[in-house]
């Protein structure tokens, strides 16, 4: 058995628990230090294991040793390594899958050679080029011009051993680095050389492609192609005639496009000077969570600001969550304002190259300010200083797929793990948040004045019930409604309308038989989107081309039943043909940058009415917009889940929020089936204290969270018999748990196993059980002791069992 001088333990990006102990040979001893991913045997395959640090093996046991170290440099901070242990521990998931889902995606590393800058590299070259062969001429001129991947020059057949030449005689120098794993268009660049005169028998082409250099001295190839399409094939014989030279150039891509014009810090008024001094006050003296509860245009990003401010200046980076890309890019237009080059981003609307550049620019303190989605909560940083979630109610802040984390939630704990400030912003806040203020978990931060006292919409009721029976485009805009649009437009002022739901129609059915047409996959009707022509499945994405026969009885005429923002949409156009009509929802945003372009046209006065889904209900400020149209305010209202009314009043009162916050007042036409719901009452009243006391009773009465805590175990399979087999078998072995054991019969209450509300999607069948009980902690234990007890339930073949701790939707 060989003895290891020393010994470092390893999260493994594998379905297991904990992490493991591998010996170090001497000469990866320097090497492997924490946050580096390593190579390592495991049962009889290779894996990626991430270092977390050095350890003790407790003996009894042969210890393997790594095989390779894989990175040049860390690739997170060791002082995050507790939070990964944390998230890990919470949220029952493996470690190493958690730190693999904490980094960007495609992480390479290659080796690059550049020219030696010790005195004489070059100069000995230069010097002593004539005893050089002509490829190894060829290799020195190349790198001459700037460092060159050894990859590239294998591609060009330059032998291994020709390169190890000249590295011997210490001309060429190699390293590792990092770099993203997407095929992007190399970034070499052609420069004009010479005493620019180029000889006169030049082709079109070339005459063309030096003109493009000597208007802007360097382009990339890339770009040089899409003005001369035969660019790339002439690169070769162009550097052989002396007359351009081709290099890399290391940039980190730019995910932000047009620059901003800086601006300058407003003078605070006095709520918000308060609340500023008051967080002032506490940072960087160790972990304190608070709310801030501030209508919308209370100027709470104006707080933001400041303190991020006041904090940088303590040399402490500073972390902003920002629930969504279409959010992300109105903060963080503010913060570069404001601070300019300090500001990183990390969301999914970036490339995986720019992200990758990013999370570099982080990990190297180049950033101070990181702005990002739920993900940029893994942001590579260290001794943070302040932690901001914006719109913290917002469940997008949940993920819902693999790691099922709340990036809210964790965000606490990463505060709190780094001895930060941290502020859950918000003009709605989630239940969940008030109830850690009013149990003494969090402070809080009001502002109760909008900026410069714009006073909130006046808003107006409409019963759907009692409204005429109108048809057409008059069902969805009722007169109240028309009334309003008609007179803003009149005065050119913008009108936003507000419809939960994206599509023409959600409830198509035969006119013959009156059968829905539902996906093949999912237990759900189709939507009909007219633009696209097809009936869509919102689960799965399953679509059908349009027209098509009714399932039931062939072909026969489909009502369109049930609305959508697309039908909304036709009806403006139809009641108001002069007006410019955008609509922005998840239809017609697929496209990077879409919804900066529908936000600037909108900015820009290129838009009258905007139609649109919750997309458009959050933190976007429309200055001009004075009249805002709620549909149906019952859409969110009707989802199976004890959150429905909670949300309902925070879309409502968030859509009112868009209305009026220019200078002219606004206001808000709400359009219900049912006016009398307790959170649309509230919402109309923006009165947030009378919503909270109905819902944290009916919280309270149902044991639900915030005070009681849930997991939910979800079951799904293809074979709806396996499937409900393995529900149950779950079911048996946690209810025999309980029989066994006195401190889970206290603590734990079991609710099911139960088809889910949706019973299939995606072809899926889908069962589950709650875990219901007032402390986090036996709940874990609990459901641990279950996964022990039937690891083979865990692990059926045909079936998924998922564990969600938290979870968002019942
Ligand atoms: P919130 O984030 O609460 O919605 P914002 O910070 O976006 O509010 O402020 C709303 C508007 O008021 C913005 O246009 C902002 O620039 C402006 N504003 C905020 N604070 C002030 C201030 N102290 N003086 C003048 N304008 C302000
Ligand atoms: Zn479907």
């Amino acid at each position: 058995m060989t003895i290891y001088s020393s010994h470092i333990a390893v999260a493994v990006a594998l379905p297991v628990e904990g992490s493991y102990t591998y010996g170090v040979p001497d000469a990866l001893a320097p090497l492997a230090t924490p946050g580096k991913r390593v190579l390592v045997p495991f049962g009889r395959r290779r894996v990626t294991g991430y270092v977390l640090g050095e350890t003790v093996p407790s003996g009894g046991y042969a210890v393997k040793r790594i095989l390779d170290v894989l990175d040049p440099v860390p690739l997170f901070p060791p002082e995050m390594i507790p939070f990964f242990k944390w998230v890990a521990d919470y949220y029952m998931h493996p470690l190493g899958e958690v730190i693999q889902c904490a980094l960007p995606g495609g992480l390479n590393v290659y080796d690059r050679l550049t020219v030696s800058a010790t005195p004489g590299g070059l100069t000995v070259f230069e010097a002593g080029g004539r005893d050089l062969t002509p490829l190894e001429r060829e290799v020195m001129t190349r790198l001459k011009s700037g460092p060159c991947r050894l990859k590239d020059l294998r591609e060009r057949r330059v032998p291994a051993a020709l390169v190890q030449t000249l590295e011997d005689r210490g001309w060429l120098v190699r390293e590792a680095v990092l770099q993203g794993g997407v095929a992007r268009p190399r970034m070499e660049r052609f420069a004009a050389r010479g005493d620019g005169t180029p000889p006169a028998s030049l082709s079109r082409a070339r005459r063309d492609i030096l003109a493009l250099l000597e208007s802007c001295e360097e382009m990339s190839i890339s770009d040089i192609k899409a003005q001369v399409p035969t660019a790339p094939r002439l690169v070769r014989a162009m550097v052989e005639q002396g007359l351009v030279r081709v290099y890399e150039k290391q940039v980190y891509r730019d995910p932000f496009g047009e620059p901003i014009p800086p601006d300058t810090p407003r003078t605070l008024n006095p709520e918000q000077a308060g609340v500023v001094a008051e967080v002032d006050a506490v940072t960087g003296k160790g972990f304190c969570p608070f709310l801030l509860a501030g209508v919308t245009g209370s100027g709470k990003t104006e707080v933001y600001l400041h303190l991020a401010r006041k904090v940088m200046e303590k040399g402490l980076p500073v972390l902003v969550l920002v629930p969504e890309i279409a959010l992300i890019s109105q903060m963080e237009r503010r913060f570069r304002a404001r601070f300019g080059e300090a500001v990183a981003v990390l969301h999914s609307g970036l490339s995986a190259g720019e992200r990758l550049d990013q999370w570099q620019r982080i990990l190297n303190r180049e950033a101070a300010v990181v702005i990002g989605a739920r993900s940029a909560v893994f942001a590579p940083l260290d001794h943070i200083g302040l932690v901001i979630v914006d719109e913290e109610h917002d469940t997008s802040y949940k993920q819902g797929a693999d790691l099922l984390y709340n990036a809210r939630d964790i965000a606490v704990v990463r505060a709190k793990l780094s001895d930060a400030v941290v502020i859950l912003g918000s003009a709605t806040p989630s239940v969940h948040t008030c109830y850690n203020v009013r149990t003494g978990k969090f402070r809080e931060l009001r502002i109760r004045r909008r900026v410069a006292s714009r006073p909130l919409p006046e808003i107006t009721v409409v019963d759907l019930k009692k409204v005429a029976d109108t048809r057409g485009a008059r069902r969805f805009i009722t007169p109240p409604l028309h009334a309003a649009m008609t007179a803003a437009l009149e005065r050119k002022e913008q009108v936003l309308l507000f419809l939960n739901r994206r599509g023409f129609a959600s409830f198509p059915v035969c006119a013959a038989c009156g059968e829905a047409l539902r996906c093949v996959h999912c237990d759900i009707t189709l939507t009909y989107h007219r633009l696209a022509g097809v009936y869509r499945c919102h689960y799965c994405g399953y679509t059908r081309k349009a027209p098509c026969d009714c399932p039931a009885c062939g072909p026969a005429p489909i009502k369109l039943l049930g609305m959508g923002t697309e039908k909304v949409e036709a009806a403006v156009k139809a009641l108001f043909p002069d007006a410019r009509v955008a609509r922005m929802d998840r239809d017609t945003t697929t496209r990077k940058g879409s919804v900066v372009r529908i936000l600037k046209s909108l900015r820009k006065g290129a838009v009258d009415v905007l139609v649109g889904t919750q997309m458009v209900a959050k933190g976007h400020d429309f200055p001009n917009i004075t009249v805002v149209g709620v549909i149906c305010a019952d859409l969110s209202l009707s989802f199976p889940d004890f959150r429905a009314g909670e949300r309902t009043f925070q879309l409502l009162a968030q859509v009112a929020g868009r209305a009026g916050r220019g200078d002219a007042p606004g206001r808000m036409i709400l359009q219900t089936f049912t006016p009398d719901h307790f959170s649309i009452v509230a919402a109309t009243r923006q009165d947030y204290e009378a919503f909270y006391k109905v819902e944290i009773g009916f919280r309270r009465a149902l044991g639900y969270p915030p005070v009681s805590r849930i997991i939910q175990l979800r079951i799904s399979g293809v074979d709806p018999e396996a499937t409900r087999e393995t529900a149950e078998a779950l079911g048996s072995v946690c209810r025999e748990l309980l029989q066994q054991e006195a401190v889970y019969r206290k603590w734990v209450t079991l609710l099911g196993p139960v088809e889910a509300s949706i019973q299939k999607i995606a072809g899926r069948y889908r069962w589950q059980m709650l875990v219901k009980g007032l402390r986090i902690g036996p709940l874990r234990r609990f459901v641990r002791a279950v996964s022990s007890a039937a690891p083979n339930l865990f692990r059926h073949p045909g079936v998924r069992v998922v564990i969600d701790v938290d979870p968002y939707f019942l």
